[in-house]
């Protein structure tokens, strides 16, 4: 038997490691390639434009887009920002209405939230269990006001899939722009802008194996052309929607781990996909009251997230150490909060504090799932003994019957 390597990494949602391959192509941009992308009087600039455009390219690539509509930006929270205040500036006069939903991600929440501020409508569209939004509510809500329609491509805690497809058609028969938070979906699924008709669509790349501090926003160029009021003044960098020196490095980082992601994922996601069936089957078939959240079919296939009842989930987290996973709990500032993605699906407090998320990738073992799944089912048994709750439900008593003593 072979021994396990601790800590196992099943946080690939909230970040990944730079894969080798994408470091190797990076280290010379911080050595001898260090030009400025924008010095065109001599070869160090040349050479620095030149890996930035094919950058380019790879990045446009994976999402179907043609290079001359990605601009770079520093993350998936610039790129939404862009998108959702530039639109919001830019078509001010058509209308001020945008819609979004209450499960996105807060970098696209708190830019909604910071519009209402400015005269702004916004709607926060409510979703059902499995964490979909209903297009009839989503059609209903779109007025001649509506300027944009933000809805993400998977979701980062659940992996729920917007239908993207049904979702672009709609916006674009009723004359509203669509911009996607694809900060999970790529390289996770296809993606196709003009498919799916998208005009605006976010990327990161430390979510596909790519440094941390660089992203992109794709920002359609035809049919329509989608215009933005740029976020910063500055050098007119990137067409004059966001100035400020490219991040060279980062740049041709995120556009390699963009080339390896379209290149290998009929291959990787397969795979990775099996490890996260046989994490779920096994979790699943050991703790039968367990509960799958998310929709169990359109769903990121990287991603697993379960509630644990009658166990508390940042106490099953800090009895699993060597596992690095997340868990339905925000530390706010004060207290544990139960998760926002959670509680909107219909959760209540107790099942959305019980449950983690595991997410896969490209390093991910076997070995390392199985030893996963033999600490969690360990620990939650381990907790469940300690649990009145846990002992009031063995004993046959029907816990949503019980009266409670004061709070
Ligand atoms: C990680 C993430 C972000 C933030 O991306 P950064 O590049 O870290 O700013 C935004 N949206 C979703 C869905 C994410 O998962």
């Amino acid at each position: 038997m072979t021994t396990q390597r601790l800590p196992i990494y099943l946080d690939y949602s909230a970040t990944t490691p730079v894969d080798e391959r994408v470091l190797q192509r990076m280290l010379p941009f911080f050595r001898e390639n260090f030009g400025n992308a924008a010095s065109r009087s001599h070869s160090f600039g040349w050479t620095a434009e030149a890996a930035v455009e094919q950058a380019r390219e790879h990045v446009a690539a994976l999402i179907g887009a043609s290079q001359k509509e990605m601009l770079w930006t520093s993350g998936s929270t610039e790129a939404n920002n862009l998108a959702i205040k530039g639109v919001a500036g830019m078509y001010r006069e058509k209308g001020n209405h945008l819609i979004t939903a209450v499960t996105e991600h807060k970098a696209v929440l708190d830019p909604m939230k910071h519009l209402e501020t400015q005269g702004f409508e916004v709607t926060f569209l409510p979703v059902d269990r499995l964490g979909h939004v209903d297009l009839q509510q989503l059609e209903a809500a779109i007025t001649e006001r509506t300027i944009l329609v933000s809805l993400m491509a998977a979701n980062n805690e659940i992996g729920t899939l917007h239908p993207l497809a049904a979702i672009g058609a709609l916006c674009k028969r009723k004359g509203t722009l669509f911009h996607t938070d694809a900060t999970q979906a790529a390289a996770r699924i296809p993606l196709d802008v003009e498919a799916m008709g998208i005009d605006l669509l976010s990327l990161s790349a430390h979510k596909f194996y790519g440094p941390k501090g660089v992203g992109a926003l794709y920002v359609r160029r035809r049919n329509p052309r989608v215009r933005l009021v740029p976020m910063f003044d500055g050098g007119g960098h990137e067409r004059g929607m966001r100035s400020g020196t490219l991040n060279v490095p980062g740049i041709v980082g995120m556009g390699e781990a963009a080339r390896i992601a379209k290149a290998e994922m009929a291959t990787e996601i397969p795979r990775i996909q099996a490890l996260r069936d046989r994490l779920q089957q096994r979790l699943l078939a050991r703790l039968p009251d367990a509960v799958l959240n998310g929709d169990e079919a359109a769903r990121l296939p990287t991603l697993l997230n379960i509630s644990f009842p009658y166990v508390e989930g940042e106490s099953l987290l800090m009895g699993i150490k060597d596992i690095a996973v997340s868990s339905g709990s925000a530390c706010t500032s004060a207290s544990l909060e139960p998760s926002y993605v959670l509680k909107s699906l219909g959760l209540g407090d107790e099942l959305a504090h019980s449950s983690i998320r595991f997410s896969l990738g490209r390093f991910t073992t076997e070995g390392e799932i199985d030893f996963a799944t033999d600490r969690v089912v360990a620990e939650v048994l381990r907790l469940r003994a300690m649990s009145p709750l846990w002992e009031m439900v063995q004993e046959g008593i029907d816990l949503t019957q019980v009266k409670w003593q004061s709070h």
